[in-house]
């Protein structure tokens, strides 16, 4: 009888087991911090009472996460597309709202600049086989999903140098409106050091049209970051790296104006602002 009962007792804590991996992907629940404006992470609190974890949640059809504080309170974590419009975040289920936030106007500037060389302002057919292919494999390295807890979340400056271009930034080459700017660019002398912001699996480190010599990094738990225009690669497809470790040098490589590191952060496929993530924004 006592047998019976352990395995029973043993069946049901493997079940939980798995599904805490689908869902509370976090072990520190302030990660990240809240940041409800398009281009960041809404991160509230809600009661674990007031929905069932089993059944599906709807936020506006944005992706979330859920990280479990205690028996009684959990936190979500929404990242916030830069094209998301409306002024507000309702999460339901079964139709009905169990929470609702406001999402703030984030006021992006505009730049401008041109962009003499015309193979990178339009590029030729010959050209677009290649582009399209290279801009298949970011998509998958940007959604790439690992559940894994996340131990240590807070990211380290990747290099050192002044922040030229912000995220977020409405962006015209030779005044034409092109994407908005998915990243952070920290221009610095070409040669500096790139160092891992934070311990992931490197999954690419390859030359694209546009990103040059690029590396992206999956740290798990749908996190994964991206650095572009590097002079030189340090690391391979699959290398394990920590933080602080050299993954590269800066550089001018792919659509760029001068020497800088173009540095994307994604949760979720989501591309966020960068300095959310750094450990002094805590
Ligand atoms: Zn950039």
């Amino acid at each position: 009888m006592r047998i019976k009962i352990s395995i029973i007792v043993f069946t049901l804590f493997l079940g939980s087991c798995t599904l805490d991996q689908k869902l509370f992907l976090f072990d520190n629940c302030k990660f990240p911090i809240n940041s409800p404006y398009p281009g960041g992470v809404l991160s509230i609190d809600i009661n674990n009472k007031d929905f069932d974890r089993n059944k599906e949640i709807n936020a506006e059809g944005l992706v979330s996460s859920i990280c479990k504080n205690s028996l009684y309170q959990s936190r979500m974590f929404i990242p916030i597309p830069l094209d998301f419009k409306s002024k507000k975040i309702e999460i339901k289920q079964d139709g009905a709202v169990f929470s609702s936030s406001k999402i703030f106007n984030k006021n992006y500037r505009e730049s401008r600049i041109t962009i003499s060389n015309n193979d990178f302002v339009s590029p030729g057919e010959d050209l677009q086989p290649r582009i399209k292919r290279e801009y298949g494999l970011s998509q998958v390295a940007k959604n790439t999903f690992t559940p894994i807890k996340l131990k240590d979340w807070a990211m380290t400056e990747p290099a050192k140098g002044l922040t030229s271009s912000e995220f977020g930034v409405r962006r015209f080459i030779n005044n034409q409106p092109r994407n908005r700017h998915s990243g952070m660019d920290i221009a610095a002398p070409e040669g500096t050091e790139v160092l891992a912001p934070l311990s992931g699996e490197v999954i690419i480190a390859s030359n694209f049209f546009y990103k040059g010599n690029v590396i992206y990094i999956n740290h798990g738990a749908g996190l994964v970051s991206s650095y572009s225009h590097l002079s030189k690669i340090e690391v391979k497809n699959g290398d394990k790296v920590k933080k602080g470790d050299l993954i590269g040098l800066i550089g001018q490589t792919g659509r760029v104006t001068g020497p800088h590191l173009h540095w994307e952060v994604y949760l979720m496929g989501i591309a966020i602002n960068p300095e959310i993530f750094l450990a002094t924004s805590i």
